[in-house]
C-alpha cells in the first residue's frame, strides 16, 4: 500500500552542496507524480509516468514512438480524440491507416494502436495478433484498467490511460499515464515529457495516489452493476442493441472476463429523438460526457462524433450507485414501448 505523502508543490528544490539533490524542478519530475507513478507501475506491471491529460500522454508516446513517413495501424472505433489527434499530427508527415483489431494488423504499419475495449463500440482487441507484428504497440486500456487487463503481459510495449477516467474515478483529476514494459520506452518517454513539459501537477498526482487505493473496488462494482445492466437493457423492448464485452459469445472478451468487464457500455435506440429524450430523462444518472468516475452518466455520443457513430447510440457509464437505483433510473426514462 502506498503511503498517502504530504503535498509538496514545490516548482524547485535547492541544489545540495552545489549539486542537484532527487528532485530540482517540477516539469522533470517532483514527489506527488513520482509516489502515484510507482503506484500505477506496479499495478500495471510496468514504469509509468504521468501526463497532463490522457491526450498529452498519447502525443508524447506518438512523437517518441514514430518518425516522419510512419504509417500507424489504430484500431477502428477508438476513442474519437485520438484519431482527431492523429489528423492534426498529419503535417508532420506521420499518417494512419484504420484496422478491425479483432484480426492482425496491416503488414506494413510501423506503430500499433488498439483500445480495450474500445470506447464506444466496446470491441476487444487480439492482444496476440498485435504482439506477433514487429512494431510497437500501444494498448489504450482506459475502460479495462489494471484491474481487468495488463497489456503488458499479453505483449503490449506501452499502455495508455486516459486517468482522468477509472483511476481517478471521482470527476475530478484530468490526468493521463503512460505504463512502459522496457527501460527504453520508459527512459525515451521521460526525456521527451521533460522537453515538452506536459506533466501533470501534483495536486492532481496526490489525488491519483488517493484513488488508486480504491480502485479494485470501484471496478469490481461497477463491472457487477454494468453486467447486470446490460443484461435487462438486452431485454428492454425499446433497446435494439447493447454493446458490453462478453454479454453474446465473444472469445477475444472471454479470457479477460472477471464477472464483467468493466463499468462502460452502450446501448442503441431506434433514432437520435428517441436517444435526445431517454438521455434528457433521468433523474439519478447525470447527462454529460466523460466515463469511469463514481457517479453514472449518459450521452449520445453522435453529438460529439458524428457520423461515426449510430445516431441512437447512448454511452452509459456505470458509477459505484446501488444496481436498482440505476436501473430504475433507466426504466424510467426509456418508457413504455
Ligand atoms: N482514451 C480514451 C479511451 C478516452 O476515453 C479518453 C477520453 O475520453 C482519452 C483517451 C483522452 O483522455 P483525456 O480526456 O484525459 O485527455
Amino acid at each position: 500500500m502506498t503511503e498517502q505523502s504530504n503535498l509538496d508543490r514545490s516548482t524547485r528544490w535547492p541544489y545540495l552542496d552545489g549539486e542537484v539533490g532527487e528532485y530540482s524542478y517540477s516539469r522533470f519530475d517532483h514527489p506527488a507524480g513520482v509516489a502515484a507513478e510507482r503506484a500505477l507501475g506496479a499495478l500495471d506491471g510496468g514504469q509509468a509516468l504521468l501526463f497532463a491529460s490522457g491526450m498529452a500522454a498519447a502525443t508524447t508516446v506518438v512523437l517518441a514512438l514514430s518518425r516522419p513517413g510512419n504509417t500507424i495501424a489504430l484500431a477502428e472505433g477508438c476513442y474519437y480524440g485520438t484519431s482527431m489527434l492523429f489528423r492534426a499530427l498529419e503535417p508532420w508527415g506521420v499518417r494512419f491507416v484504420e484496422y478491425d483489431q479483432t484480426g492482425p494488423p496491416p503488414k506494413h504499419a510501423d506503430l500499433l494502436w488498439v483500445e480495450i475495449p474500445t470506447n464506444p463500440f466496446l470491441a476487444v482487441p487480439d492482444l496476440d495478433a498485435a504482439a506477433a507484428h514487429p512494431a510497437p504497440v500501444v494498448c489504450d486500456a482506459t475502460a479495462a484498467t489494471p484491474v481487468l487487463c495488463r497489456p503488458l503481459e499479453h505483449g503490449a510495449d506501452v499502455v495508455l490511460h486516459s486517468a482522468t477516467k477509472y483511476l481517478g474515478g471521482h470527476h475530478d483529476t484530468l490526468l493521463g499515464a503512460l505504463v512502459c514494459q522496457s527501460d527504453g520506452h520508459y527512459t525515451a518517454l521521460r526525456e521527451l515529457r521533460k522537453q515538452t513539459g506536459p506533466v501533470a501537477a501534483p495536486d492532481i498526482a496526490w489525488l491519483l495516489t488517493r484513488s488508486l487505493k480504491t480502485l479494485e473496488l470501484r471496478v469490481r462494482r461497477q463491472s457487477a452493476s454494468a453486467v447486470e445492466l446490460a443484461r435487462r437493457l438486452d431485454a428492454h423492448p425499446r433497446v435494439e442493441r447493447v454493446r458490453y464485452p462478453g454479454l453474446g459469445p465473444d472469445p477475444l472478451a472471454e479470457r479477460f472476463l472477471q464477472g464483467g468487464f468493466g463499468g462502460l457500455l452502450s446501448f442503441d435506440v431506434e433514432s437520435a429523438g428517441a436517444a435526445r429524450r431517454i438521455e434528457t430523462s433521468t433523474r439519478l444518472i447525470a447527462n454529460a460526457t466523460s466515463l469511469g468516475g463514481v457517479d453514472t452518466t449518459i450521452e449520445s455520443r453522435h453529438r460529439w462524433e458524428g457520423d461515426r457513430v449510430p445516431p441512437g447510440l447512448l454511452r452509459l457509464s456505470v458509477g459505484v450507485e446501488d444496481v436498482e437505483s440505476i436501473w430504475a433510473d433507466l426504466e424510467h426514462a426509456l418508457g413504455t414501448p
